[in-house]
């Protein structure tokens, strides 16, 4: 299954960390052990966040337990809630990178933004240093391909365009979906998911204080 951003606003409500799951997603998510079925992570639950920050995402058609930074990326026109309620509609940004998946990309930034975290909480100068160097060499590398997108008549990464675009789009481009849009990447904003990359730190990056 390739995942690349979708425009569509699958679920009414935003995505925030208190959400409790029904019954049986709370079995599904279970059974799937929390994994994310796009980027591999795998999240912890705790009373106070019985969903770990997953959902259950339809994605053409098929049912996907998603963390909440994969399940946004297919769901660009939903709001994210913020740490005081407020709603974000400006929650990331696309690049084009046809060869790294979308999960991977999700992987590799939640792993930098967790560790930065963790660095603005316990400075250290070399690690941070290190956060830099792999800022400059991931993140600030792929919002630099940007210009790969006026190919679509998007001006910019900015979100808007490539919502309207695909509301706006005739069903024989979307009927090519992977085609079109396939080689486009969504790059969630550190800042707007913070609590949930906190949530994150504090339950499955469990053993980082030790290795650094
Ligand atoms: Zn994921």
């Amino acid at each position: 299954m390739t995942f690349y951003p979708k425009a569509e606003k699958l679920h009414n409500s935003a995505a925030f960390l208190t959400a409790t799951p029904t019954r049986n997603e709370y079995k599904g998510m279970r059974a799937l052990d929390f994994k994310c079925q796009c980027c591999g992570f795998k999240a912890v639950p705790t009373k106070e966040v019985p969903t770990a920050g997953m959902e259950f995402v339809t994605v053409n058609g098929k049912l996907y337990l998603l963390c909440l930074l994969c399940a946004q990326s297919q769901m660009l026109s939903r709001p994210v809630t913020l740490k005081n309620g407020k709603l974000e509609y400006n929650h990331g940004c696309l690049v084009y990178c046809p060869e790294v998946s979308q999960g991977k990309i999700i992987e590799k930034v939640r792993d930098i933004y967790a560790l930065a975290l963790h660095e603005s909480k316990h400075p250290n100068r070399p690690l941070l240093a290190y956060i830099d160097e792999l800022k400059q060499s991931y993140i600030e590398l792929l919002i630099k391909r940007v210009s790969n997108i006026p190919a679509l008549k998007i001006e910019n990464n900015y979100m808007g365009g490539y919502v309207s675009l695909y509301k706006f789009a005739p069903p024989e481009l979307l009927e090519k979906g992977n085609k079109v849009f396939g080689g486009i990447r969504y790059l969630p904003n550190d800042l707007v998911f913070s609590h949930i990359i906190q949530y994150w730190l504090d339950t499955s990056y469990t053993s980082l204080p030790y290795k650094i």
